[in-house]
């Protein structure tokens, strides 16, 4: 039975007026459930007692669970229990600039990436849309705050599982629905190229950010398995094309691993790589786990490899970072709940 939170409008749409439903009711729920954040349709007055009845039996209402919470500084980071028992976390940061959430798309994740904790545990399944809508919704109403900006960069790899992803932009993005403006939406890929070149025309102002993360195919192969399939040649050629057609800036991402990435020749290639493109470099200082051998880079050579980058008139910066001490930083998180 679908979920009501994983319903976009012009979905709800569709089946007001397969019930024989005027379509405009459509809005009316979402004005219920998202404006006047009121989960229980029950006591809706604007539309029919049979109507309301008929919606109880084809939708289902259901919510995840928040499991725990962990505190530290400007950050919280929530476990959720899905209805299967799986687990998945977010990632909540206080900015000055407002609250925003790092959601999960995946339970798990294929993609292998070499220095990535959540991939440790490989995908058990795509996470549906409403289990990314609920996230935001519980906290919200746990924190009474509203987010006003999502990243989709927890576990999982949001192009593994596009089309829940899409829903649940349209959603978020709704202006009847959480009316998250879609410039405060950011989506991080590893580079599932097809799906690149599907969101490059879905026409949505969202934020695209690429883990990158090496200069060179020999590099990267090694780092980020999905560059055996999608070379980077291939990658920056359709990113290219994204930018032209949306006119958008483009986000690379890229850790900083101690003497493997962080090199001054890393710096210059990767300056070569980019010039002259729109988009700019967020710098990751890498998050040490347990479970691999990768080092952070040290502060002199992180600021090296910024200055070659600012040198060459590359838009970079340092990643601001959160949530180290209670293992919700980049990377950190992952789906088996609290295991090792
Ligand atoms: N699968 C998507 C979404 C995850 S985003 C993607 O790859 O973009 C999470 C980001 O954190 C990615 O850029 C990832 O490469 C990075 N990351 C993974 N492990 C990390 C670590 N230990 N320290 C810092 N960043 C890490």
């Amino acid at each position: 039975m679908k979920n009501i939170f994983g319903c976009t409008k012009e979905y709800l749409e569709g089946y007001f007026l397969d019930i024989g439903e005027k379509k405009y009711k459509a809005k009316q729920i979402f004005d219920h459930l998202y404006k006047k954040k009121n989960c229980d349709i029950t006591n809706i007055s604007n539309i029919k007692k049979d109507t309301i009845e008929k919606m109880n039996n084809d939708f289902s209402f259901d919510f995840i669970k928040i499991c725990e919470i962990k505190k530290g500084k400007d950050v919280k980071k929530y476990l959720f229990k899905l209805n299967d028992n799986d687990y998945i976390e977010a990632v909540l940061m206080f900015h000055d600039y407002g609250n925003s959430l790092c959601i999960s798309t995946q339970v798990g994740c294929n993609m292998g990436c070499a220095f990535c904790e959540s991939g440790r545990l490989k995908k058990r399944r795509n996470l549906d849309t409403y289990e990314m809508v609920e996230q935001i919704l519980l906290v919200e109403k746990c924190e009474n705050i509203r987010i006003s900006h999502v990243v989709l960069m927890g576990i999982g790899e949001p192009f593994d599982n596009y089309d829940n992803v899409i829903n649940f932009i349209k959603i978020i993005n709704d202006d009847l629905g959480l009316a998250i403006g879609a410039r405060h939406i950011t989506v991080s890929t590893c580079g599932i190229i097809p799906k690149i070149e599907e969101f490059t025309k879905i026409g949505i102002q969202v934020n695209l950010a690429i883990s990158l993360h090496a200069p060179t195919n020999e590099l990267r192969d090694k780092l980020m398995p999905i560059n055996k399939i999608y070379n980077l040649n291939d990658l920056m050629i359709v990113l290219k094309k994204y930018s032209k057609i949306t006119n958008r800036r483009i986000t690379f991402e890229y850790i900083l691993l101690k003497d493997i990435n962080d090199t001054k020749e890393c710096a210059i290639k990767l300056c070569a790589l980019i010039k002259g493109m729109n988009a700019y470099v967020n710098l990751i200082p890498y998050n040490e786990t347990e479970n691999f051998i990768f080092k952070r880079s040290n502060t002199s050579n992180i600021n090296a490899f910024y200055d070659i980058l600012k040198k060459n008139g590359i838009n970079v910066t340092i990643r601001r970072e959160f949530g180290g001490l209670i293992d919700a930083a980049c990377g950190q998180l992952r789906a088996n709940k609290g295991g090792k």
